[in-house]
């Protein structure tokens, strides 16, 4: 009878707790389906107002014969700006729809940080060859040890963070590439600038995706608001954190992530008969 009762309070066990996983499981996707309501009305919203700027210029380009050579130009300039705006919007979505439903092909390999950083610095210089852009001090050394992840994606970051960097910073502020070695495991890149600062309480907020301190509407500096978002995905797909810091209003910032070495062959006695590699 013992027996009996124990088998039955144990599948009364296991159903209450199949039940509640199914209770979890549902509340979980109604919490996507929610997120993703969400997404697509904000993207609507982010696509629909270059788009009807682009409209506007086009429209008055056409049905205006006598506008002067000056406005037709900002007509142009405003026009291809937005349109380039739209790309980059569709793009880092894109990106982050990938990384997020586990659809990027992952090919981590040794790398060395600074090539990486060197290659991102070339990305940010190219793009902005007729800006003036900060200071920029690069502290990584080729002597460290090697990392292992996907160069193409370590790229990515490093490029958003400082392009980050470059717009909320003044030219005549700095932009610092530095790194730590706080364990044994990993390396600390840190990527601080001088410029605009964020506010204790949106430290975390900025990793959100299309979080934007000034909103869409009134944005003047371009962005599509999931670069931080993209970079949260790439470095925990890793098994790194990536966190930024920061004192506040116009008191720079730091943005901080990890990044897993290569650990070192390990030695064994060889109970497979093979002692270090051999
Ligand atoms: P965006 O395309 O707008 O740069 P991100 O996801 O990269 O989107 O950043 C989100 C927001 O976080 C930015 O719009 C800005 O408000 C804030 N932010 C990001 N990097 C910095 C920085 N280095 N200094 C100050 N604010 C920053």
């Amino acid at each position: 009878l013992v027996d009996a009762v124990a088998t039955q309070v144990g599948v009364a066990l296991i159903q209450a707790e199949a039940y509640a996983s199914l209770q979890d499981l549902n509340e979980q996707l109604e919490a996507l389906d929610r997120t993703r309501s969400n997404l697509v009305a904000i993207t609507g919203h982010e696509l629909r107002t270059p788009l009807s700027t682009i409209q506007v210029c086009l429209e008055s380009l056409a049905t205006e014969p006598d506008m002067s050579p000056e406005l037709r130009q900002v007509m142009l300039d405003t026009a291809l700006h937005d349109a380039e705006r739209m790309r980059k919007l569709i793009q880092d979505f894109l990106t982050l729809s990938q990384l997020e439903s586990g659809r990027v092909q992952w090919h981590p390999e040794p790398l060395s940080l600074a090539e990486c950083v060197e290659l991102s610095l070339s990305h940010i210089r190219a793009r902005n060859l007729e800006s003036n852009l900060p200071k920029i001090e690069n502290c990584i050394s080729y002597d460290l040890p090697l990392v292992l992840a996907d160069g193409e994606w370590v790229v990515e970051v490093l490029t958003k963070l400082l392009d980050n960097a470059c717009k909320f910073t003044s030219p005549e502020g700095s932009i610092t590439i530095d790194v730590t070695h706080p364990n044994l495991q990993a390396l600390e890149v840190t990527v601080s600038d001088t410029g605009r600062g964020i506010e204790p309480n949106r430290l975390e907020t900025v990793f959100e995706r299309f979080y934007q301190e000034e909103g869409a509407l009134r944005r003047s500096i371009g962005g599509t608001g999931l670069g931080l978002a993209i970079c949260r995905q790439i470095v925990n797909n890793w098994g790194g954190e990536i966190w930024a810091v920061s004192a506040g209003k116009n008191q720079g910032s730091q943005f901080h992530f990890t990044i897993p070495i290569v650990s070192e062959p390990i030695e064994t006695n060889g109970f497979n008969g093979s002692t270090n590699g051999q």
